[in-house]
């Protein structure tokens, strides 16, 4: 690992560039690539188009009436589960596949865990023309045939990583020797806030939609601003994509992280809560200790560390983070499902939970926002077993 190099995307002390020197010329490039094109009019309109017509933006606000009377707070969903693809990873997808195409890439890789950021990847690699390559560990693999299946439907090649542990973190490191190796034609397209700079501001800023729709339709329908912004935080995208639009509001901002099987357990997945400063996949941030074994019941909060931002909203104290623990978003994706006809992801369902508990902290009419990152028909067979329905 070469350099403590921090100028580029500093939150505070936290990010920055931590690669091996291969890394920094082709990053330098897409910052440029980034810096050059995201803003220009040609770009946003493009970008805002497909998020119309391919993904289904803008998403509705709904006001959870049941949910709201249950839990005793007003509890609005931003809908990001309604989007093509069942959650909010299409956003960023789609920003990140139209820039590489602006800089003449005409090949995507990413890594993927459990399968739905590779699938996300394989959508917009088809919807482009660009050829798509997934690295996903055996174990993921194994775990999770219909992503795969998916992925290979959709035309993307899908390349199962033996070395190691044969998981996520191992898809990581397969999938940023390619990007080296063919940096002339290829995009690594990173799924979440997380990575080297430019990655946490570059995601960042594709999926920042979700705020600047939230906080419109929420003061449209309740004439104030939220009192409170929930989302739960895996890598930290859609958290970060709720909370840049409210950043200079008095909106205070929760996040959920995987609480697992709870304090002390050692599983878990809740670096923020209960983890410590390291370095991790090319960034300063906060990573789970060593003798943590990384576990959450849904697979999209199963990340041993998280995006440097969040890192740096919990030191500042702008974010209370908490670790929701797998039997209370179990929960809350059985209650959701019950009383307001919406099965939601288990990550989501984090966040949910997590709305419970602040509403008991808070009066009857204070509005809570909580970002639906995605819909849960991937985890109902899981949920199945779980609660016994067979
Ligand atoms: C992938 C995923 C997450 C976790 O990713 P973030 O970057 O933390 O948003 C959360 N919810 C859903 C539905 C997901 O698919």
């Amino acid at each position: 690992m070469a350099d403590e190099d921090t100028q580029f995307g500093d939150f505070e002390g936290f990010g920055g560039r931590h690669v091996p020197e291969p890394l920094e010329e082709p990053l330098d490039q897409l910052a440029e690539t980034f810096d050059e094109i995201h803003d220009t009019d040609e770009f946003r309109q493009r970008f805002r188009s497909y998020l119309r017509d391919f993904a289904g933006r803008p998403t509705p606000v709904f006001h959870a009436e049941r949910l709201s009377e249950e839990y005793g707070a007003q509890i609005y969903l931003k809908r990001e589960d309604l989007l093509h693809g069942g959650a909010h990873k299409v956003n960023n997808c789609l920003g990140q596949a139209l820039l590489a195409e602006e800089a003449g890439k005409t090949r995507l890789v990413a890594e993927t865990g459990a399968g739905q950021h590779g699938v996300a990847t394989a959508m917009v690699g088809a919807l482009l023309g660009l050829d798509t390559e997934i690295y996903m560990g055996e174990k993921d693999a194994n775990r999770q045939r219909m992503n795969v299946f998916r992925m290979r439907l959709l035309g993307a090649e899908v390349n199962e990583v033996t070395r190691g542990g044969a998981g996520l973190a191992d898809a990581v490191d397969v999938a940023l020797e390619d990007f080296a190796a063919n940096v002339d034609d290829t995009h690594y397209l990173v799924g979440s806030v997380v990575g080297p700079d430019p990655f946490p501001r570059m995601v960042r800023e594709f999926q920042s939609v979700i705020g600047r729709e939230a906080r419109d339709q929420v003061r449209e329908e309740t004439g104030q601003l939220p009192d409170a912004a929930v989302a739960c935080v895996g890598g930290g995208s859609n958290a970060i994509g709720l909370f840049d639009a409210f950043r200079d509001d008095d909106v205070d901002f929760y996040g959920a992280e995987g609480g697992g099987e709870g304090e002390g357990s050692g599983k878990h997945a809740a670096p923020l809560s209960e983890g410590e400063e390291g370095v991790m996949h090319g960034m300063k941030t906060r990573t789970l200790e060593d003798d943590t074994e990384v576990h959450s019941v849904s697979a999209g909060l199963d990340y041993p560390a998280v995006g440097p931002e969040h890192a740096m909203f919990r030191a500042v104290g702008r974010c209370d983070y908490r670790a929701v623990e797998d039997d209370d978003a179990l929960d809350a994706f059985r209650t959701l499902s019950e009383l307001e006809g919406i099965i939601p992801a288990l990550e989501s369902s984090h966040a949910i939970a997590l709305a419970r508990d602040l509403a008991g902290e808070m009066d009857d009419e204070d509005v809570i926002l909580v970002n639906l990152s995605g819909r849960g028909d991937k985890d109902v067979e899981q949920a199945a077993e779980m609660f016994d329905l067979g």
